[in-house]
């Protein structure tokens, strides 16, 4: 798949860190995820539950981080480490929990207070939470199915953009950030839920016949659909994502675009 609208340097930090995420699954213990009372089964699970939290575990992770951004970015070295001298107990679980819930204001305000690059804490904060979200998708799995709702991922909430067809033909939405699956009817639009004849369009690469873009003339949402039977190798969900990122400009330029915030 065509790479080149993101830099090779970014890739790159990007590869490095998802390696870090098998590591970091295997080292949270089981995880207990308390639910909150009358779970609404129309919206996501996660953000209306609480996760276990570990202070020594996320700070380990944010460490492991800190050392792959600077090897490839060492000119943000100063910034790394003003973040590190002030990650108190306190500040790892406020930083644990506003990331859960992607809270963008939260991090840009503290990004501002300590003097770093806005984008810094967020990117952080955001990556260190990733093994805990992987760990409560796979615990989640078979209630998934059950959550009733269309737009985003049943797990976690990141609104929904990559699907995939699997070996069996059948296409499975994929969610970048938890790495949730879930099964969902051909043509049919991951947003709206339309299946309706003529509602939701294929649009197809000219040269690449192992993605296509389905989008919905309905609500105007778009899924980046990969044919897996045809990759050699199937990349983590994240990195997918990234490597699809000329399908979103594609669906972008005709007029179709993601109907929710924005993307991590
Ligand atoms: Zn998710
Ligand atoms: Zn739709």
């Amino acid at each position: 798949m065509k790479t080149e609208i993101i830099s090779p340097e970014y890739m790159k930090l990007q590869e490095e860190i998802t390696a870090l995420y098998e590591k970091w699954v295997r080292a949270l213990s089981h995880q207990t995820i308390v639910k909150k009372e009358n779970i609404d089964g129309k919206l996501p699970i996660l953000p209306q539950a609480d996760l276990q939290f570990n202070e020594m575990d996320y700070q380990s992770f944010l460490q492991d981080l800190f050392l792959v951004v600077k090897e490839n970015k060492p000119e943000i070295g100063e910034d790394l480490a003003k973040m590190e001298a002030n990650l108190d107990n306190e500040t790892l679980s406020k930083w644990f929990h506003e990331a859960l819930i992607v809270n963008m204001y939260y991090f840009s305000d503290w990004a501002e207070k300590n003097h770093v690059p806005d984008w810094l804490p967020i990117f952080a904060a955001e990556h260190a939470v990733r093994p805990y979200l992987h760990k409560a998708g796979l615990e989640l799995k078979d209630e998934l199915p059950k959550q009733g709702h269309t737009g985003s991922c049943p797990c976690c909430g990141e609104p929904a953009r990559l699907a995939l067809i699997n070996k069996a033909g059948k296409k499975e939405l994929l969610c970048p950030r938890c790495h949730s699956t879930w099964e969902q009817k051909k043509i049919s639009c991951a947003h709206c839920g339309s299946d309706t004849q003529g509602d939701v369009i294929v649009l197809k690469l000219e040269d690449d016949e192992r993605a296509e873009i389905y989008a919905c003339k309905s609500c105007k949402g778009y899924t980046k659909v990969i044919d897996t039977r045809k990759l050699f190798e199937v990349p983590a969900p994240e990195i997918l994502d990234l490597k699809t990122i000329h399908c979103d400009y594609i669906a972008q330029e005709n007029g179709y675009g993601l109907l929710d915030k924005e993307k991590h």
